[in-house]
C-alpha cells in the first residue's frame, strides 16, 4: 500500500461531470489499495474571474484582501470533490490550508511554505478517509491564521509540498496536456511527450514548463526527492517522470526558504579563448563553433555579449589541454569570417569558472547580486559572466580560485563545493544530447555599456535591480575592454521580463553617473531561444549545432549564455518562432504523433 498524492488542476474540475471523473479516478486508485491525499485548484477559470472582480471595486486592491478572495476559489472545489467522493460511497474530508497547517511567510498574494503539519491529515488517512486539500493557500502561523496564497499557478506547490511533508511515495499532478512536451505545440506542431525529465532540466526549461508544472514545485521536488509525475486527467497514459537525484537529506522546517542556492561549483581546469570585434551577422557563431566541434574539442561556457558597431566579441571556455587545439582553431578561422581587418583573438590560460547554483533562485532576485558582491568584497575581479535559469557562473582569475570559493561557500551557507564537471558526467551518458526546447517571449534586453571594469561594479548593479524585486534572467558580461577616459570599462547586458523593463532603465540610468558608467539601452523586441538537456555535458558540437540551425534560417544572434546543459540564444523578436522550429528540428526532436492540447 502506498500513499499517493493527486493534484487536479482547474479544467480537470472545471464542470460537474468533470469532477465526477476525478472522483471515478481517485476511487481507482483507492481501490488498488493505497491511500490518497487529493489537491485541487479552484474550478476552469475561477481565479481569473475573481481577479477581475477585484479589479471591478478598485484598481489597487490590498493584498490582504486579495487572499481572501481568491482562496474561496479552491474552497468551492475541495467541498465538491468530497461530496462526489462521497456520493460514490468513497469516505473522503475536505480541509482548508489553515484546516491541515500549511504555514506560510505573511507574505500575502506571494508566500512561501514555511512547514506543513501531517497529524490531521494522517488522522483522516488512518481512518480510510480521501483527504481532499485546498491548493494555493496557507495560513500565516498557527496563532494569527491570516489566510496567504502562495502566487498564481500555487496549488502544484502545495501538492508536492505535501506529498515531501508526509513523505508520500508518489505525486500525480493532473492536467489538460499529456505531460511535458518537447517544446510548446501551439508554436512547434510535431513537438512530442516526453517520458522522463530530471527535475534541473525542468527549472532550466521554466520558460517552456511553467505552465504545466509549477518551478517552486519542481524545487521542492528536487530538494526532497519526491517521485514526481505530469499527467492527463482524460487518459490512462503514463505521462511523464519528473526525476530528481537522491537528496542529502533536509529538514522540512522552512521547507520553501531554506536555501536559495545550494551548491558552489567550481572548475579550474579550464581556459579562455575570446574572439574579439567579429562580424554581426548569421552564421558568425556557427562556423568557429563548428569547427571547434570537429576536432572533437568540449566547449564549455560560452557567451556573446550584445553588439559594438557592426562587430562582436564571442568568447568560450575549453577544458587546459585542448587549449592549444582550440587556439589553432580560432587563428585559421578568424581571417575567414570576413570581419574587417580588426578582429582578432585572445587566449586566457589562467582562468577559472566558478558557479553558485540552486532551484531557489528562481523568482528571487538578489542571488547573482549577492555572488557579484561577495566577491568584490574580497577584491576578485569577475571576467566573464554567464546565467541561466538556475546558476550565475563566474569566471575569475585562477589565482583567485581558492578564495573565491571559500567566500562563496560562507556568503551562501554551504558546507562544501563540488567540481563541476566530474559531478555531472556520470548522469550524461547515453541520453539524446537536448531534452526540450524553449521560447520567451517576454523578456527584453538591457545593456549597460562602459561599466568600469573593477571589482564590484557588478555587484552594485544588480543590487538596485533586487532591491526593486526586478529578476534578471541572463546576464552577459561582454569581452571587450574599452578605455573611457582613462579607465578600463566592459558592456554588461542582461534581460528582465518586459513589465519591468522601464523601472529597470530609470533606475540605470539614474545611478549611471554615480557608478560612473555609460548608456543604458533597452531592446524589447527581442527572443530568447534555448535548448536543454543533460546529454550535452560532454559532448562536443551540441551549441554549434544550434548556432548552425540558426544561421541556416538566416537568423542574427544577439547574445549567448551558457550553463552546463543549457545554451541561449537571444534572437530578434520577430523571428523567435521560426527560431524555435528551426532548432526542435534540428535536434530531431519531432514526433510522429500529433498531440492534442486544449486552447
Ligand atoms: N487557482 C490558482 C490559480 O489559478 C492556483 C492554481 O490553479 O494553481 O493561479
Ligand atoms: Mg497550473
Amino acid at each position: 500500500m502506498a500513499l499517493i498524492v493527486q493534484k487536479y488542476g482547474g479544467t480537470s474540475v472545471g464542470s460537474v461531470d468533470r469532477i465526477q471523473a476525478v472522483a471515478q479516478r481517485v476511487i481507482e486508485t483507492v481501490k488498488a489499495g493505497h491511500s490518497l491525499v487529493v489537491i485541487v485548484s479552484a474550478m476552469g477559470k475561477t481565479t481569473d474571474g475573481l481577479v477581475k472582480l477585484a479589479h471591478g471595486i478598485t484598481p489597487s486592491p490590498s493584498r490582504r484582501e486579495m487572499d481572501m478572495l481568491l482562496s474561496t476559489g479552491e474552497q468551492v472545489s475541495i467541498a465538491l470533490v468530497s461530496m462526489a467522493l462521497q456520493a460514490l460511497g468513497q469516505p473522503a474530508v475536505s480541509l482548508t490550508g489553515a484546516q491541515v497547517g500549511i504555514v506560510t511567510e505573511a507574505e500575502h498574494t506571494r508566500a512561501r511554505i514555511l512547514t506543513i503539519q501531517t497529524e490531521r491529515i494522517e488522522r483522516h488517512l488512518g481512518k480510510g478517509e480521501v483527504v481532499v486539500v485546498a491548493g494555493f493557500q496557507g495560513v500565516s502561523s498557527s496563532e494569527a491564521l491570516e489566510i496567504t496564497t502562495l502566487g498564481r499557478g500555487g496549488s502544484d506547490t502545495s501538492a508536492v509540498a505535501l506529498a515531501a511533508a508526509l513523505r508520500a511515495d508518489c505525486c500525480e499532478i493532473y492536467t489538460d496536456v499529456p505531460g511535458i512536451l518537447t517544446a510548446d505545440p501551439r508554436l512547434v506542431e510535431d513537438a512530442q511527450l516526453m517520458t522522463e525529465i530530471t527535475c534541473d532540466e525542468m527549472l532550466e526549461l521554466a520558460s517552456l514548463g511553467a505552465k504545466v508544472l509549477h518551478p517552486r514545485a519542481v524545487e521542492i521536488a528536487r530538494n526532497y526527492g519526491v517521485p514526481l509525475v505530469v499527467r492527463s486527467s482524460w487518459t490512462d497514459d503514463p505521462g511523464t517522470r519528473v526525476v530528481s537525484p537522491i537528496p542529502k537529506f533536509r529538514s522540512l522546517e522552512g521547507l520553501e526558504i531554506a536555501h536559495p542556492v545550494d551548491g558552489v561549483e567550481f572548475d579550474t581546469d579550464q581556459a579562455k579563448v575570446s574572439l574579439l570585434r567579429v562580424p554581426d551577422r548569421p552564421g558568425v557563431a556557427a562556423q568557429p563553433f563548428g569547427e571547434v566541434a570537429q576536432q572533437d574539442l568540449d566547449v564549455d561556457l560560452i557567451i556573446q555579449s550584445i553588439h559594438e558597431g557592426n562587430t562582436n566579441d564571442i568568447a568560450f571556455t575549453v577544458t587546459r589541454h585542448s587549449l592549444d587545439r582550440a587556439e589553432a582553431v580560432a587563428a585559421a578561422i578568424l581571417p575567414t569570417l570576413g570581419g574587417q581587418m580588426e578582429s582578432e583573438f585572445m587566449i586566457d590560460r589562467q582562468i577559472a569558472k566558478i558557479s553558485v547554483a540552486g532551484a531557489g533562485m528562481i523568482g528571487r532576485p538578489g542571488v547573482a547580486a549577492q555572488m557579484f558582491s561577495t566577491l568584490a568584497e574580497a577584491g576578485i575581479n569577475i571576467q566573464m559572466i554567464s546565467t541561466s535559469e538556475v546558476k550565475v557562473s563566474c569566471v575569475i582569475d585562477a589565482a583567485d580560485g581558492d578564495r573565491a570559493i571559500g567566500v562563496l561557500c560562507q556568503g551562501f551557507d554551504i558546507s562544501h563545493s563540488v567540481v563541476s564537471r566530474q559531478r555531472l558526467a556520470s548522469d550524461a551518458a547515453q541520453v539524446s544530447p537536448v531534452r526540450g526546447v524553449a521560447l520567451d517571449l517576454s523578456q527584453a534586453q538591457i545593456a549597460i555599456r562602459h561599466v568600469p571594469d573593477r571589482p564590484g561594479m557588478a555587484a552594485k548593479l544588480f543590487q538596485r535591480l533586487a532591491h526593486l524585486n526586478i529578476s534578471v534572467d541572463m546576464i552577459i558580461q561582454s569581452q571587450r575592454c574599452r578605455v573611457v577616459d582613462g579607465m578600463a570599462t566592459r558592456d554588461i547586458a542582461f534581460t528582465v521580463v518586459r513589465g519591468d523593463v522601464e523601472e529597470a532603465r530609470q533606475t540605470l540610468a539614474a545611478a549611471a553617473l554615480e557608478l560612473g558608467f555609460g548608456d543604458v539601452v533597452v531592446d524589447s523586441s527581442i527572443a530568447k531561444v534555448s535548448i536543454v538537456g543533460i546529454g550535452m555535458v560532454g559532448r562536443p558540437g551540441v551549441a554549434a549545432q544550434m548556432f548552425r540551425a540558426l544561421s541556416q534560417a538566416d537568423i542574427n544572434i544577439q547574445m549567448i549564455a551558457t550553463s552546463e546543459i543549457k545554451v541561449s540564444c537571444v534572437v530578434p523578436e520577430a523571428q523567435g518562432i521560426a527560431a524555435l522550429r528551426a532548432i526542435h528540428h534540428a535536434f530531431g526532436l519531432a514526433g510522429q504523433q500529433k498531440i492534442q492540447v486544449p486552447g
